[in-house]
């Protein structure tokens, strides 16, 4: 379907995704792009202490390159570093800055991204990225030219101390990495989006879609119905709703579901030497046995500007599987924070996982007092392949889905939309990217995602123990 550029898009969701596709379509010359959200984004701005619960609204996310041998994703994160680094030249010279931020602001921060492991060598995914990334970006901390090259660039290789008591300090270090300042990031590309004409309709009745509207006797989507009643007629739609997706557009069973990752937060005072030892210009974003399963998982940034320091695991990724108005079931999610001084929220194997490298890594947080003392469930979309999930949906003409972000999107959020609007326009869609983000079914071929088990499935929140009744900084 050839669109005009006056034609009206509707998108729906303004976390990376719909933000990405409505500041490119805007910047493309589309006159009539309109983003809903049920978040009142422009009050809450991102930040999910004021109630987000988008997988986008978050303090940091990691940027990181090496992708095994996966070079779509590796090309699609270098390409998007790029257009990272030209929104914080853009915002430090105060070119855009949109409200409330100012030009000392910075929507990323290079501060390198290290990938670790306790064994005595590095798994080969790593030693796949080594070979993948261009020359000289991956540092080694095993290897002594490596570490010299480290040293007088900077970067600290014992960030974690593990050579001192004669532990294995195993980890590649991407000089291209870092880490995304999330709800900044977001609220840039808001205001970006808006300076290209994009219009929002933002909050929980309003902003909300509770139906696409159908041509009369077909499939074919002419727009969304809000929670106000209201009908908004579009020539194109396209769903971008992360973790709501899968509910909101159920042909996507068997291909997409909804899943959780566990987050732990621990309170840096300023008055702690941690201020520093754990500040961005001293620590790196790091990985820990990121993709061992269930004892591994693991994740985490430098200390936050609000004294934040964040872990998460996605070990094991939990799900809500919900009966719906069809009678089949999905996942949906289900946002689970810390309620008032009860870190009950996630499950006891994420904050058993979590508390068990804090002890190991970084034995003086807790020797000092500081200690877990808020929990958060967060919702992806995965695919069962892993890939993201671009397309125009089968047999619903004027219905597009955006989404499949799994746990690695946030960072294509300067470039994503490119690609998004490409697809749209019918361009380069032989391009391995883009094939791998057509609609698909599993066939005969092995997942790499399990999805849609069920509400009997082992990973279910209902058959998963949470952490039990214990009062804030209560050690496991
Ligand atoms: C715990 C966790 C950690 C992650 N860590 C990283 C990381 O370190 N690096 C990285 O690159 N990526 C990371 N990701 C992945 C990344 O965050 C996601 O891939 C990406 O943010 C998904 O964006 P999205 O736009 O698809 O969905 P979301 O950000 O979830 O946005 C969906 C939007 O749709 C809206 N919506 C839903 N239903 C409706 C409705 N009915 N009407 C109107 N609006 C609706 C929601 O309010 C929301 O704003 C992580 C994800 C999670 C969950």
């Amino acid at each position: 379907m050839a669109l005009a550029k006056t034609d009206p898009i509707i998108i729906v969701g303004a976390g990376v995704f719909g933000l990405s596709t409505a500041l490119h379509l805007g910047r493309r010359g589309y006159t009539d792009v309109t983003i809903f959200d049920s978040q009142p984004y422009d009050k809450t701005l991102y930040s999910y202490f004021e109630g987000c619960d988008a997988a986008s609204a978050d303090m940091n996310k990691i940027i990181r390159a090496g992708y095994g041998k996966d070079t779509v994703y590796q090309d699609l994160t270098l390409e998007s570093v790029a257009g990272w680094t030209a929104w914080n030249d853009e915002l430090h010279a105060g070119k855009t800055v949109p409200p409330g931020m100012t030009k000392t602001d910075s929507v990323w921060v290079n501060n390198t991204a290290i990938s670790m492991t306790d064994a005595d060598t590095l798994p080969n995914f790593e030693l796949d990225s080594i070979e993948s990334m261009p020359a000289g970006t991956m540092l080694v901390s095993t290897d002594a030219k490596d570490c010299a090259t480290a040293k007088a660039k900077g970067f600290n290789m014992e960030q974690f101390a593990r050579q001192t008591p004669g532990k294995p300090n195993v980890f590649v270090l991407d000089t291209t990495g870092g880490f995304a300042c999330a709800d900044k990031a977001c609220r840039f590309a808001l205001h970006k989006a808006r300076s290209y004409g994009v219009k929002t309709v933002f909050g929980p009745v309003a902003g909300k879609i509770v139906d696409l509207v159908y041509k009369p006797g077909t499939g074919d989507v002419t727009g969304i119905t809000t929670a106000d009643g209201k009908t908004h007629l579009a020539v194109l739609t396209v769903m971008a709703c992360g973790g709501w997706t899968p509910t909101l557009v159920p042909s996507l069973d068997g291909l997409n579901e909804t899943t959780a990752g566990s987050v732990a937060l621990l309170k840096i005072p300023r008055s702690s030497p941690y201020w520093d030892k754990l500040a961005p210009e001293n620590f790196p974003t790091f990985m820990h046995k990121l993709r061992d399963g269930e004892p591994g998982g693991l994740y985490g940034f430098p200390r936050h500007e609000s004294g934040w320091f964040k872990i998460g695991y996605r070990g094991t990724k939990y799900t809500n599987p919900q009966v719906q108005k069809d009678g089949k079931e999905r996942s949906v999610p289900v946002t689970r924070w810390t309620e008032g001084d009860k870190i009950t929220s996630i499950p006891a194997t994420a904050l058993r996982v979590i508390q068990k490298f804090l002890d190991e890594y970084l034995p003086g947080l807790g020797a000092s007092g500081i200690h877990i003392s808020k929990t958060r469930i967060c919702w992806y979309n995965d695919s069962f392949d892993n890939h993201l999930t671009i397309d125009h949906v089968p047999n619903a003409a004027g219905l597009m889905v955006a989404t499949s972000g799994s746990g690695h999107a946030f960072k294509y959020l300067p470039s994503l939309g490119n690609w998004v609007v490409d697809i749209i326009e019918g361009v380069g869609l032989d391009r391995p990217a883009v094939k791998a983000w057509k609609w698909r079914s599993l066939g005969a071929a092995k997942p790499f995602n399990v999805i849609m088990a069920g509400s009997k499935g082992p990973r279910a929140l209902q058959n998963v123990p949470l952490v039990p009744e214990t009062s804030m900084h209560a050690k496991l």
